[in-house]
């Protein structure tokens, strides 16, 4: 079992490299980000708590949030078997420390975080022309500055927290998006 993070602001690259990821590793996908817009999109009660918090560039609040990711692990206890990419999530330290106590109960543990950097400019362009043509409530120049500010504050100092815990692989996410993923690749790949 290989479970990894993708970790890294918006628009750093973290759900194109997933795919990616999926074809070639063969793990199991969570991205938080699509489980909350199932949500919107079917009108469920989350769904509607949600909305407002993403429409808004904020985070959903730490306790919602955790249990919603450990009904996701129950639920699909035996595709996660051979081990998850987890994208989007943890998002603050208390949601990176519940993950660890998670993982611990179910007799596994975090085992990389691929950290994709890419420079703030570049983060920006790259959101604005996925607005494009995303339909993303969240996509829009106003919403997309709340978000990045999120995660300088909230988000950014679990790059420190994996520091500590010798998990994290610091990957240079600017460039094409092959030559990006061989470099994931290689940092994967020296843990297995
Ligand atoms: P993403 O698709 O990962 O960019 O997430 C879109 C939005 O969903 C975020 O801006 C948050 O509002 C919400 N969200 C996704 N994952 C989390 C999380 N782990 N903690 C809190 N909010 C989240």
């Amino acid at each position: 079992m290989f479970n990894l993070v993708i970790f890294g602001a918006p628009g750093s690259g973290k759900g194109t490299q997933s795919e990616n990821l999926i074809q070639n590793y063969g793990l199991y996908h969570i991205s938080t980000g699509d489980v909350l817009r199932d949500h919107i999109k079917r009108g469920t009660e989350l769904g509607k708590i949600a909305d407002a918090f993403i429409s808004d560039g904020k985070l959903i609040p730490d306790d919602l949030m955790i249990n919603i990711l450990a009904d996701v692990l129950d639920k699909n206890a035996d595709a996660t078997r051979n081990g998850v990419i987890f994208d989007g999530f943890p998002r603050t330290i208390e949601q990176a420390k519940a993950l660890k106590t998670m993982l611990a109960e179910r007799g596994t543990q975090v085992n990389a975080v691929i950290g994709l950097e890419v420079a703030e400019e570049e983060l920006i362009d790259r959101l604005i022309k996925r607005g494009k043509d995303s339909g993303r409530s969240d996509d829009n120049l106003e919403t997309i500055k709340k978000r990045l500010d999120v995660y300088h504050n909230q988000t950014s100092p679990l790059r420190d927290f994996y520091i500590a815990e010798g998990l994290y692989e610091a990957i240079h996410g600017s460039g094409t998006v092959e030559g990006i993923f061989a470099d994931i690749r290689t940092a994967i790949d020296a843990r297995r």
